[in-house]
């Protein structure tokens, strides 16, 4: 005798949850250039791919030499939301991520503080590998990285970039730039095709040393904050 087979709608649905349905029968063409679980383009995926092996590739830095491991970038790709730092210290270079240690933990606070964090915007560096005893890139040091720090920016096309320090801004607006001039001010920029509105404002491990300059750092992320609101990203 054939047992006719009632099934129980709960029992159903709590099934196709369970082998992902979704997963199985959607019939969207799958993303294969999906990163840390951010879908991005073909051709940008394959751009930041040549950029990481470019930078790899550097012949005789003492720099990349010393470090343990390459810092290329954190976040979300996509982003329209770019952070450029200075270099990595000691806890970026173990996990080959930037800003993981005192000074990202205080980077995150400020994120947090105009409601973004590290999955929706892009976190890099000037320079990919640790200067030993943590000390600052030297000129020669900055303009050998240059060169991929402005193809980064070139691929990612943020509309907004912050420059965090003044490494970073001396690097990308020029030597003679002092930080407490420059800063909270929006400063417009072409990387490549793309237009950027650049700004300047303090290192969090500056801020660190320095605490009541917190308050001048809370008007450049107010205003980091309302561009992006105006510009709806
Ligand atoms: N300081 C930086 O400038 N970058 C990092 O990634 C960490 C600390």
């Amino acid at each position: 005798m054939i047992k006719k087979i009632s099934p129980n709608p709960l029992k159903l649905i709590k099934y196709y949850n369970f082998i992902n349905h979704n997963l199985i029968y959607n019939n969207k063409a799958i993303n294969r250039y999906k990163k840390d679980n951010f879908e991005i383009s073909a051709g940008k995926a394959d751009n930041l791919e040549s950029l990481k092996k470019s930078i790899s590739n550097i012949k005789n830095c003492s720099l990349k030499n010393e470090a343990t491991n390459m810092v290329f970038s954190d976040g979300n790709p996509k982003s329209k939301i770019m952070l450029l730092g200075e270099a990595p210290g000691t806890n970026e270079d173990q996990e080959g991520l930037p800003f993981v240690g005192r000074a990202g933990t205080l980077l995150d606070k400020m994120l947090v503080s105009i409601n973004l964090d590290r999955k929706n915007v892009y976190i890099s560096n000037i320079i990919n590998y640790r200067p030993p005893e943590n000390r600052r890139p030297t000129d020669e040091e900055i303009k050998r990285y240059l060169p991929f720090v402005k193809k980064h920016i070139e691929i990612i096309a943020p509309k907004i970039l912050v420059l965090l320090g003044s490494t970073a801004m001396k690097a990308l607006i020029g030597n003679d730039a002092v930080i407490s001039k420059v800063r909270g001010q929006w400063i417009e920029k072409k990387f490549g095709q793309s237009k950027t509105s650049v700004i300047v404002t303090f290192h969090p491990a500056f801020l660190m040393r320095q605490p009541t300059q917190k308050k001048l750092a809370w008007v450049d992320l107010k205003m980091i904050r309302d561009r992006k609101t105006r510009l709806k990203i």
